[in-house]
């Protein structure tokens, strides 16, 4: 018989080891938390967002997404969807998010955990491993109670992303050893930090913005939903859609700058149009102080702030502005500038961007190319999605291709 170990029980790791048992394989799962999956439970809100029916390689980054495209196909789209049908997840499907019926992601980490049990799967919580070694063919884990020989080893610790979940990067420097490159992981899904005076005022705004994402002045990147405004700068899912560009922009030395259309419901491409189309308002409501003529229009705090940004006097009647003052009241209406200084730090994040390349394992099965018999899943390499239930998505496959190849199954 084959001794296999996993190293975190997260959400690839459950998978690797369910898929991996068999006859022929004592699966062994370490975990340094005392419980299993302790990740999974805050996903989607503790809703669990673990799948989208949009299963479409536009959704992730990767160095190499040519060869992440091989797996991201609809064959494994139904793999993965079979994998969790079978296990009895009934799913609810909210614009193409899927959820758990329950709306509950301990359902997620109960379902796996009793697999895991009604495989056998030895599992040691409270085990951290420090250290790892491949002497005579065999792979010798240190942790904090023991030292574990095994045939087959995978290494499903996750990023950095999260770190209060268990997952602090330990995984990187194990794979280190094997020669593995690393490609510097930094924090996605996450909220952007910017400066200035304002940022106290739109504190608490919610609003649906379009936001452009430029990089050394060049547009990257455009995104459009509900963007939430606070006292160190801006998050919300458009947001999140375009950290991991940022944060990967900034690690080198990048200048990272947004511009928000706070009129996205307004179909007027030029600012000559929209002083047009707000002397036409003027005309209509009767001559209005600008304030009271954006009424209606935005938030009142923003008004405020697009003022004072211009150093415009809010009592001000809209027909008394000079032209150039209408131009730059526009501006800041449809391109409100926000250089960005910073992302909030792995603690915030939902992911990593980086890793592992996936030039330097077998993608078909997460096998490495460095090391025979050592596999790596989910996070740990150099993917990572939009939010959307992609990570999660990427995370089931990585472990259903690893387990299913160890346990020599191809057809399960
Ligand atoms: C707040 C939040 C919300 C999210 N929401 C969603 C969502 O709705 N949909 C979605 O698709 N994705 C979501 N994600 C991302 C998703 O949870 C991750 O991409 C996914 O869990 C990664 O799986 P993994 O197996 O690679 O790592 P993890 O799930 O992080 O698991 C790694 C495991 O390894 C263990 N470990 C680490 N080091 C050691 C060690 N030395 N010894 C023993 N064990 C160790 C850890 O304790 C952990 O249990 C969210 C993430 C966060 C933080």
């Amino acid at each position: 018989m084959k001794k296999i170990v996993v190293i975190g029980a997260g959400a690839s790791g459950l998978v690797t080891s369910i898929k991996a048992s068999n006859k022929n394989n004592k699966v062994t799962l370490l975990e340094k938390n005392n419980i299993c999956g302790k990740k999974i439970l805050i996903t989607g809100n503790g809703k669990c967002n673990y799948f989208n029916e949009d299963f479409n390689i536009n959704h992730y980054h990767s160095n190499n997404i040519d060869i992440l495209s091989n797996i991201i196909t609809k064959e494994n789209k139904k793999l993965i969807l079979d994998f969790w049908n079978n296990l009895g997840i009934i799913p609810k499907i909210k614009n193409n998010y899927y959820y758990p019926a329950s709306n509950l992601a301990a359902t997620i980490q109960n379902t796996l955990i009793l697999e895991a049990k009604n495989h056998n799967i030895d599992i040691k919580t409270n085990t951290e491993v420090l250290d790892i070694d491949y002497i005579n063919n065999k792979f010798i884990i240190t942790t904090n109670n023991e030292t574990i020989e095994c045939d087959k080893l995978v290494i499903s610790s996750g990023s950095k992303a999260a770190p209060q979940t268990g997952s602090d990067g330990l995984g990187y420097k194990l794979l280190s050893k094997f020669n593995h490159t690393i490609i510097e992981p930094l924090p996605a899904l996450v909220q952007l930090r910017s400066t200035g005076s304002f940022l106290k005022e739109w504190n608490g705004i919610r609003t649906d913005v379009k936001v452009k994402l430029y990089e050394n002045n060049n547009l990257i990147k455009e995104e459009e939903g509900e963007i939430q405004l606070t006292d160190y700068g801006v998050s919300g899912i458009c947001i999140f859609q375009l950290s991991g560009l940022v944060s990967r922009g900034l690690y080198n030395d990048k200048e990272e700058r947004l511009t928000i259309d706070f009129l996205p419901y307004l179909n007027i491409s030029s600012r000559k149009e929209l002083v047009e189309y707000l002397n036409n308002r003027n005309n209509n409501l009767k001559d209005r102080t600008i304030t009271e003529l954006l009424e209606g229009m935005l938030n009142y705090k923003l008004i405020n702030i697009i003022l004072k940004q211009n150093k415009i006097n809010n009592n001000k009647h809209w027909n008394t502005l000079s032209n150039k003052d209408k131009l730059n009241i526009v501006t800041y209406l449809k391109e409100f500038p926000l250089d960005i200084l910073d992302t909030n730090s792995f603690n915030k994040c939902q992911v990593c961007t980086g890793g592992i390349p996936l030039s330097e394992i077998n993608i078909n099965t997460m096998e490495s190319l460095k090391q025979k018999d050592l596999y790596i899943t989910g996070e740990l390499l150099d993917v990572d999605g939009e939010c959307g239930g992609y990570n999660l998505s990427f995370a089931w496959l990585s472990g259903l291709l690893a387990g299913i190849n160890i346990s020599g199954d191809n057809n399960d």
